[in-house]
């Protein structure tokens, strides 16, 4: 008895979420969220793109950009990058001349860092992996620096964090001088690392007015190691820049992808079924 007593909730909740899905599809009355035009469950709700995730790849094996990801470094080429160097030979020529070789690139150092020659506006996930030396020379900020700096941006440091103690707030991950990250989430020398950099940009009404500052989110290692950090900059684009530290770090698997909230931009849904 007890377990027909079972049956028969489980048959109801069932039927009432097959009915309570049913209504969604015919459309509530009321809207999915505030300010959205959409009913909850409304069929006729444009579709996200369709992404093909990356491959993150692993210390032997190149990682894949995911299929919406604009590559800024393939593995062969500093074609989309220039010199930061000011030395008079730059000025004729502003070819980022570090070393290519085997899927990456490496600091030559004192050569002068590398940005990328276009800025990109807007909000975007920026995807860069790295490597400090496998041999360990140097202790502190001597050991395996270089810096990622996104126009606008304080430096996310790049340093060999591992078993290497330094101030905190210019370890690894750390938005340098400003804030430490959440955990150490350093890998060994020599192996490679994640960072993925989430940049939203300052919002500015009409007026001019901020109604919503600019914010920065780090994950090292797939880790978050900053969440939602508000900043002061209005800067509404950027290009990415690699310091020269003077320690042959290296880059591969350069990419940025745009955050898409306009969901006028979607994807019509499909065609009923006959
Ligand atoms: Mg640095």
């Amino acid at each position: 008895m007890k377990m027909n007593l079972l049956v028969g909730l489980v048959v109801l909740s069932g039927f009432g979420l097959g009915f309570t899905a049913g209504a969604a599809d015919a459309g509530k009355a009321e809207p999915a969220a505030p300010g959205v035009k959409w009913k909850a469950g409304d069929m006729a709700r444009p579709r996200p793109p369709v992404v093909t995730p990356p491959d993150w790849g692993s210390n032997d094996k190149p990682a894949v950009p995911p299929s919406d990801a604009i590559v800024l470094f393939d593995g062969t080429s500093l074609a989309k990058w220039k010199t930061d160097s000011k030395k008079p030979e730059a000025a004729a020529d502003d070819a980022a001349k570090w070393k290519v070789e085997n899927g990456y690139f490496e600091v030559v150092p004192h050569g002068g860092g590398i940005r990328t020659r276009e800025k990109f506006t807007g909000d975007y996930q920026w995807h860069i992996e790295w490597a400090t030396p496998a041999e360990v020379k140097g202790s502190s900020q001597g050991r395996g620096n270089s810096g990622v700096f996104i126009g606008g941006l304080p430096e996310v440091q790049v340093l060999d964090s591992y078993d290497n103690d330094t101030y905190p707030d210019g370890q690894a991950s750390a938005l340098y001088n400003r804030h430490p990250p959440y955990v150490n989430a350093s890998r060994k020398p020599g192996q490679w690392q994640t960072y993925d950099i989430i940049v939203e940009r300052a919002k500015v009404d009409a007026e001019g007015k901020v109604t919503q500052k600019a914010r920065v989110t780090v994950l090292h290692n797939g880790l978050v190691s900053h969440h939602a950090r508000e900043l002061d900059t209005r800067a509404q684009d950027g290009d990415l820049a690699l310091q020269d530290h003077g320690n042959p770090v290296r880059f591969r698997n350069i990419w940025l992808r745009k955050l898409n909230n306009d969901e006028s931009a979607n994807t019509p849904p499909p065609a009923p079924k006959k």
